[in-house]
C-alpha cells in the first residue's frame, strides 16, 4: 500500500496500519480490528484492511467510486495473499474474506457482513479438498451466495428459505444440517438461478468483482432505509460514511474443536468483575448474535475448550487493560486456535456503568475523575427506575433472560407501528416480538419494555434495549407468539393484544399481573459516583419543588436547596379556589384584599412546610405567574352549562353567578395568554396578590425561625421581567410588606427569573434591582424561537427533527446558538454590573446533561431541576468541572 501516489488520496490501510484513534478514517470496528492487530499480535486477528469513510464519502459525493480506489484494493488484496499464503479464487486452497461495514460509531443492522466471499464454482471444490470435508464447502457456497444475493442485491431473504424449504420436503427431513453435500451443491444451483432471476445477471464468478459488488454495495447501505432511520435516532450526521473491513475468514463451523462467541470483559448487566458471554460449539459468528440457535454460557468453554478458554481470559483482561474500559469482544475458534474479531467498548446499562467505575478506580484503572467521565449520565435515570414491588405476590407466567434491567408494564403490542401509535395515544406498551430487527428500533423508543421469545442477552432486542435503558426480557422461550392472530400462548394462557403485561428485565420475570411497581434502593456503587461527584463538581445542585414531599424527596436525592417554587398550586386546590375565585371576581380594590386575606393564611402554612423540609437551605419561591383566568372555570363549559340550565330551568340558583363568571372570563380571556397579563404584569395591575404572597413568605419564614432558632434562607422571584423600573417597583413593594409585619429578623433576597430576551438584553440594568438571576429557560425558548411548547410539540416538533431544521428539542436541550447566546449575554451583562449577583438556572434543562454542561461553561452558580434528574445532575455538573480542566 505503499504505492499510494503523492497526487492520491490513501482510502486503504491495511490492519497493521490502523489505530483505534483512526475511527473517523476507519470506522470503529476497522480501528479496533487494528488496534488489537498491534497489541494481540497478527497472529490472534485474521488479517485484513479497511477501505475509509473517506472513500465512501468520495463515492457518494461524485456518484460513482473514486478512480484510484479499486487499484488501491487490488493492491491490498495482493498484499493479504502474499501474507496469508492464499490466493483468491484459487482451485486448490482459495482465500476466503468477509466483507464488513463499520461507521464511526457502531450502527447495528445498517448493512449485514457478507461472509465467505471469493467462493466460486472452482474455488468450492479447493476448499472441499483442502478441509476435506465437502459438506462444509458446498454450505459454506450456498451461505454466500445466499448472503451476497441478500446483502448486495437485496433479494428478499423470503426466497432463499422457501427453497430450503423446499428441498428438505423433497428429502424428507427437518433440519439443514441434515441435507448432505449433494443436496448443498443442489441448493446452491438453485440459489444461483434465484439470483438470475432477480437481477439478470450470472452470479458473478470471479472474486475481484464479488469484492467489487460487495463494497459499493457496503457504501450504498449508508443511504439504505435503515441507516438513515438509526441516525435518526441517535443523532449521527449523514456526513460520516462508512468504512469497509476486508477480512480473511476464519471458521468456527469446522466442527467439534471449533466454535464462535461473544465475551464481555465484565458482566455487562450487573458490571460484576467477572467475564460473561455466550458461544456455541461448531457454529459462525452469525449464529451466536442471530438468536436462531441457544447459545451455551461462557463459563462452559472452560470445559470444552480449557486452552482456549484461559487464552481468551487472559486476552480479555489484556483488552480492558489497553482501552481502560469494558470491553464487549466477538471471537471464532478454528479447530482449537483462537481468533478475535471484533472489540468495542461494552454497551452497558447504568446499574453496569456505576460498577464498573467504582471497581476501576479501586482496582487502580482509572481516576476518579475519569471513571465519572465515563459514565454516560442520561442513563443513570434508569438507576432510579421502578421495579416490582418485592410484597407483592405475583403469578408468574414465564421467565426470560433478564437483557435489561428495570421493570416497566403497559398493553402487549405485537409491532413497532402500534408501538409508536399507542405512544402517540399516551398508552403504555410493551412490545412483545419473537425477535427484533433493526427495522423495530423506532418502537423501541415508543415502548416501555420489550419482551421477546428468541434470544439471548447478546441479541438485538438485548443489545439495543440496553442502549437505550429500556426494560428487555429476552429468550423467554415458554412464550409462542402468534403475529397474525396477534396472541401470545404461555403457560396454558391466551393473551391478546392489548392485554396488559408486566416484565421485569432485572429478573427475567413476565407475568400477566397488574404488579405495582416501586422505587428502587439507591445502589451502592452510585452512591459513591455521587460522592465523587459532589467533592468534584464547580455548580450547585438545586431542586424544582412546589411542596414539602417533593422537598424532602429533593433532599433525599441531594439537592442543595430549591431553585424553584411555584405558587400556583397553592391557589388551585379545592379549598383554595373559591377564595382566589372570590379576589379575582372581586369589584373594588377592598373587597380583593378581604379575599386575599382568607388565603394569607393558607399559603404561610404551606411555605412553613417547605421551609421546615429545606432548613439551612436556600429555598427560591416565585411569586403568581399565570394569568388569572385561569383560576375561572372554562369558558366553553360555562356556556355549555348556562344553555343547558336556561333550556331545562333545572339548577336555576346558580344560573346568576354563572353568567357573572361568563362575564368575568370574557373579559380576562387573551387572545394570547402565554404573552398577555403574566408574571408581574399582574402585580403591576393588581399589587395587592403579590403583597399577599410576600406577607405569607416572610410570616412563615418568621415563624419558622422563631420555631427552630434557625432563619430559613428565602429567596423571593418575580416572574417575566421585561424593563428594569418593573423589578424596581417589585422590589419596594417586597420592603414595603416587610416593614409592615413583624419579621423576627428574617432575611431574604429579591431576584428575577430571566425568561424573555429584552431581560438579557438589559441584564445590567435589571441586575441593578436583583440580588439573583434564575434563567428560565423554558419561557425564553418559547420566546425565543417564537414556538408556543405545546403547538411545538403537536403539530411541528417531530418534522422539525425529521428534516435535520434542529438537532434535539430546544424543550429538550438548550438550543446553544440563540437561547444560549442570550443567556451568555445575560450573565455578562449581569456580572458587569454586579460581579457578585448569583446566578441559575430553573428550566427543565438544568436536568439535561448536555445544557449541564453549557451552564457549567457559562459560569452559572447552580442547576436547578425536577427532584428525580438532581442525582443525574450531580453527575453531570461534575463531568462539566472535569470537562472544563482538562
Ligand atoms: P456486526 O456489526 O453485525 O457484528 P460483523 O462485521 O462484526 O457485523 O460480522 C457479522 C458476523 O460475522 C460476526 O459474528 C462476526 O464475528 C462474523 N465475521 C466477520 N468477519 C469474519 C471473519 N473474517 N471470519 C469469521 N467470522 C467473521
Ligand atoms: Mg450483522
Ligand atoms: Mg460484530
Amino acid at each position: 500500500m505503499s504505492a499510494v501516489t503523492a497526487t492520491e488520496t490513501k482510502y486503504v490501510y491495511g490492519f497493521p496500519e490502523g489505530s483505534r484513534e483512526m475511527k473517523n478514517l476507519l470506522g470503529g470496528k476497522g480501528a479496533n480490528v487494528a488496534e488489537m492487530t498491534r497489541i494481540l499480535g497478527a497472529e490472534r486477528v485474521p488479517k485484513g484492511f479497511v477501505i475509509t469513510t473517506e472513500a465512501c464519502v468520495d463515492y457518494m459525493k461524485a456518484g460513482k467510486a473514486p478512480e484510484s480506489l479499486d487499484g488501491q484494493v487490488g493492491e491490498a488484496v495482493q498484499k493479504l495473499e502474499e501474507e496469508t499464503g492464499k490466493k483468491l479464487g484459487d482451485v486448490s486452497d482459495p482465500l476466503l474474506v468477509s466483507v464488513r461495514s463499520g461507521a464511526r460509531e457502531s450502527m447495528p443492522g445498517m448493512m449485514d457482513t457478507v461472509l465467505n466471499l471469493g467462493l466460486n464454482d472452482e474455488s468450492v471444490l479447493g476448499l472441499a479438498q483442502r478441509t476435506d470435508n465437502s459438506r462444509f464447502a458446498w454450505d459454506s457456497y450456498r451461505r454466500f451466495v445466499q448472503m451476497f444475493g441478500n446483502v448486495v442485491h437485496r433479494i428478499p431473504g423470503g426466497m432463499y428459505e422457501s427453497a430450503i424449504k423446499k428441498i428438505k420436503e423433497a428429502r424428507g427431513v427437518e433440519l439443514d444440517t441434515e441435507l448432505d453435500d449433494r443436496d448443498l451443491e443442489e441448493l446452491t444451483a438453485t440459489f444461483k438461478q434465484i439470483y438470475k432471476e432477480q437481477t439478470g445477471e450470472d452470479f458473478p464468478q470471479d472474486p475481484k468483482e464479488q469484492l467489487r459488488q460487495a463494497i459499493r454495495a457496503v457504501f450504498d447501505s449508508w443511504n439504505g432505509k435503515r441507516a438513515i432511520e438509526y441516525r435518526r435516532l441517535n443523532r449521527i450526521p449523514d456526513e460520516w460514511g462508512t468504512a469497509v473491513s476486508v477480512q480473511q475468514m476464519v471458521f468456527g463451523n469446522r466442527g467439534d474443536t471449533s466454535g464462535s462467541g461473544v465475551a464481555f470483559t465484565r458482566d455487562e448487566r450487573t458490571g460484576e468483575p467477572a467475564p460473561s458471554g455466550d458461544f456455541l460449539i461448531n457454529a459462525q459468528g452469525e449464529d451466536v448474535v442471530s438468536g436462531v440457535r441457544n447459545t451455551r454460557d461462557i463459563s462452559e468453554l472452560s470445559e470444552e475448550m480449557p486452552e482456549v478458554y484461559s487464552q481468551l481470559i487472559e486476552i480479555l483482561e489484556k483488552l480492558e487493560q489497553h482501552y481502560k474500559d469494558m470491553q464487549d469482544v466477538e471471537f471464532t475458534v478454528e479447530e482449537g486456535t483462537l481468533y478475535l474479531l471484533q472489540t468495542r467498548d461494552a454497551k452497558r446499562p447504568a446499574q453496569a456503568a456505576v460498577r464498573v467505575a467504582v471497581d476501576m478506580v479501586s482496582e487502580g484503572l482509572l481516576s476518579k475523575e475519569e471513571a465519572i467521565a465515563s459514565i454516560d449520565a442520561d442513563k443513570l435515570d434508569s438507576l432510579l427506575h421502578p421495579t416490582f414491588d418485592p410484597d407483592y405476590e405475583f403469578e408468574s407466567l414465564a421467565r426470560g433472560v433478564n437483557a435489561s434491567p428495570g421493570a416497566a408494564k403497559g398493553k402487549i403490542v405485537l409491532t413497532a407501528e402500534d408501538a409508536i401509535e399507542k405512544a402517540a395515544d399516551g398508552i403504555d406498551t410493551i412490545l412483545v416480538r419473537p425477535f427484533t430487527e433493526a427495522d423495530d428500533v423506532a418502537g423501541f423508543h415508543a415502548a416501555r419494555g420489550i419482551l421477546t421469545s428468541e434470544g439471548g442477552k447478546a441479541s438485538h432486542a438485548a443489545l439495543v434495549a440496553r442502549g437505550m435503558g429500556r426494560p428487555c426480557v429476552a429468550g423467554a422461550s415458554a412464550l409462542s407468539i402468534d403475529l397474525e392472530k396477534k396472541e401470545v400462548e404461555v403457560g396454558g394462557r391466551t393473551l391478546s393484544e392489548g392485554d396488559l403485561i408486566t416484565i421485569d428485565g432485572t429478573t427475567g420475570d413476565i407475568t400477566a399481573d397488574d404488579v405495582p411497581l416501586v422505587d428502587p434502593e439507591m445502589n451502592p456503587s452510585f452512591k459513591t459516583i455521587l460522592e465523587w461527584s459532589d467533592e468534584i463538581r464547580r455548580m450547585g445542585v438545586r431542586a424544582n419543588a412546589d411542596n414539602p414531599e417533593d422537598s424532602r424527596k429533593a433532599r433525599e436525592f441531594g439537592a442543595e436547596g430549591i431553585g424553584l417554587c411555584r405558587t400556583e398550586h397553592m391557589f388551585m386546590d379545592t379549598d383554595r379556589l373559591p377564595k382566589m375565585k372570590k379576589m379575582i371576581m372581586a369589584v373594588t380594590e377592598k373587597e380583593r384584599r378581604a379575599a386575599l386575606d382568607e388565603l394569607v393564611g393558607l399559603q404561610q402554612e404551606d411555605f412553613e412546610g417547605i421551609f421546615e423540609e429545606m432548613s439551612g437551605l436556600p429555598v427560591t419561591i416565585r411569586l403568581l405567574d399565570p394569568p388569572l383566568h385561569e383560576f375561572l372555570p372554562d369558558r366553553t363549559e360555562l356556556e355549555v352549562e348556562i344553555t343547558k340550565i336556561r333550556a331545562s330551568g333545572e339548577g336555576k340558583d346558580e344560573l346568576e353567578q354563572m353568567e357573572k363568571d361568563l362575564r368575568r372570563v370574557r373579559q380576562l380571556e387573551e387572545v394570547n395568554p402565554m404573552l398577555g397579563t403574566r408574571g408581574c404584569r399582574l402585580a403591576v395591575l393588581y399589587p395587592e396578590i403579590y403583597e399577599m404572597q410576600v406577607k405569607a413568605i416572610i410570616q412563615a419564614a418568621a415563624a419558622v425561625k422563631k420555631r427552630h432558632g434557625e432563619a430559613p434562607m428565602v429567596e423571593i422571584m418575580v416572574p417575566l421581567v421585561d424593563f428594569e423600573r418593573e423589578l424596581e417597583m417589585m422590589g419596594e413593594m417586597i420592603t414595603k410588606v416587610a416593614e409592615s409585619v413583624d419579621t423576627e429578623g428574617v432575611d431574604y433576597l429579591v431576584g428575577t427569573m430571566i425568561e424573555l430576551p429584552r431581560a438579557c438584553l438589559v441584564a445590567d440594568r435589571i441586575a441593578k434591582h436583583a440580588d439573583f438571576f434564575s434563567f428560565g429557560t423554558n419561557d425564553l425558548t418559547q420566546t425565543a424561537l417564537g414556538f408556543s411548547r405545546d403547538d411545538a410539540e403537536a403539530n411541528f416538533l417531530t418534522h422539525y427533527l425529521d428534516e435535520k431544521i434542529i438537532e434535539a428539542s430546544p424543550f429538550e436541550t438548550i438550543d446553544i446558538d440563540g437561547v444560549g447566546r442570550l443567556m451568555e449575554i445575560g450573565v455578562e451583562k449581569a456580572r458587569e454590573y454586579k460581579e457578585s449577583i448569583k446566578l441559575g438556572i430553573c428550566g427543565e434543562h438544568g436536568g439535561d446533561p448536555t445544557s449541564v454542561h453549557f451552564c457549567d461553561r457559562l459560569g452559572l452558580d447552580y442547576v436547578s431541576c425536577s427532584p428525580f434528574r438532581v442525582p443525574l445532575a450531580r453527575v453531570a455538573a461534575a463531568q462539566a468541572t472535569i470537562e472544563q480542566s482538562g
